[in-house]
């Protein structure tokens, strides 16, 4: 099987899962786990923010900052196709009690007028608005990367309203190979940001949220509030600690086959895909011959495995999982599945 659901799919290699089992641990609920503290103050350093808190998921990540941020009955501007409103259960609602105003962004990417046409004259019968939630890169929108100018502007409105900013940067390292800037210089427009490590970086568990010292001692009550505080997480930490130091670089080799998947697909008919619009290792396309659906399933008894992500829509994404002879083989799947029908 040739497995494009997901870059969350990558299994820890055997130099990772060394690291894991060499790692010290101690008590990270306690505050003593050594792996834990090395691997947040490593995100803290390569993000330049004051600290860090590692946690199990990025929509752990995103909930506990939004609740952090925020107090129920305020309100969090976010476009309408974000991980956080609408791939987290409901979360904002459900633990922050806040309500999403839905920005509607180009492949997940709105701009300052966007946020100022969202402001709200000062009066107590409206909710107050408290926090602007930026995606980069953006899973909805194709793994599409914020123009680090866009983010800039973005900052200026939200900071003339005295909003808050938060950066789900699950994919923030993938951006930032793209880009060839460094994350900081994407991490310094924000109050917030997350980063997940058992993405395309390829570690078994977790994400981690950073910001100032005061915020994230703030996270912390969160986390632990919402379950997320674990023990001997040093395990799983040197294994994420690996990745952050082994596994960004390498990126680029995904997004190449994304690219070349995506020219291939784009070629064929029944298909939708500008190619171009291909930034990363996310590639979305419409399927115009079938359901979405049917063609995954078609795909998937051709040895290929893709995630249908709406009616007519299907994702696929590359990750370590994934080498450069298999982007040939998938297309050839592709090619026999829609051929016959
Ligand atoms: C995957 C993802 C997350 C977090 O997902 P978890 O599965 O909870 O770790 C957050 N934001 C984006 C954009 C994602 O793609």
């Amino acid at each position: 099987m040739i497995d494009l659901r997901s870059d969350t799919i990558t299994r820890p290699a055997s130099q990772m899962l060394a690291a894991m089992a060499a790692a010290e641990v101690g008590d990270d609920v306690l505050g003593d786990d050594p792996t834990v503290i090395a691997l947040e103050k490593r995100t803290a350093e390569i993000l330049d923010k004051q600290a860090a808190v590692y946690m199990p998921s990025g929509s752990m990540t995103n909930q506990v900052a939004i609740r952090a941020h925020t107090e129920p009955g305020d309100e969090i501007l976010i476009d309408a196709n974000a991980h956080s409103y609408l791939l987290e259960g409901g979360g904002p609602a459900a633990l922050s009690g806040v309500s999403c105003r839905l920005l509607a962004g180009v492949r997940g990417i709105f701009t300052s007028n966007d946020v100022r046409g969202a402001l709200r004259p000062k009066n107590y019968h409206f909710p107050r608005t408290k926090l602007v939630c930026v995606e980069n890169t953006h899973n909805r929108g194709g793994g599409s990367v914020w123009p680090i100018q866009t983010v800039a502007e973005v900052e200026s409105a939200a900071r003339e309203a005295g909003l808050k900013m938060h950066l789900d940067g699950a994919r923030l390292w993938n951006a930032c190979v793209a880009t060839g800037l460094a994350e900081r210089e994407y991490a310094r427009h924000f109050d917030s940001v997350s980063v997940c490590f058992s993405k395309g970086l390829g570690a078994p568990v977790g994400s981690a949220l950073a910001g100032s010292a005061e915020f994230i001692d703030r996270a912390r009550r969160f986390r632990k509030l919402f379950g997320g505080g674990m023990r001997q997480a040093g395990i799983i930490a040197a294994g994420a600690l690996y990745a952050l130091e082994h596994h960004r670089d390498r990126l680029a080799e995904d997004h190449a086959n994304a690219r070349k998947l995506a020219e291939g697909i784009a070629a064929l008919p029944g298909i939708e895909l500008d190619p171009a619009t291909v930034q990363t290792n996310i590639v979305i396309f419409r399927v115009t011959s079938m359901p979405a659906a049917a063609l995954a399933e078609k795909l998937h008894a051709a040895g290929v495995y893709v995630l249908a992500t709406g009616p007519d829509t299907i994702r696929a994404v590359t990750s370590l999982e994934v080498n450069s002879e298999d982007i040939p083989q998938a297309l050839k799947a592709f090619r026999d599945v829609l051929k016959s029908g």
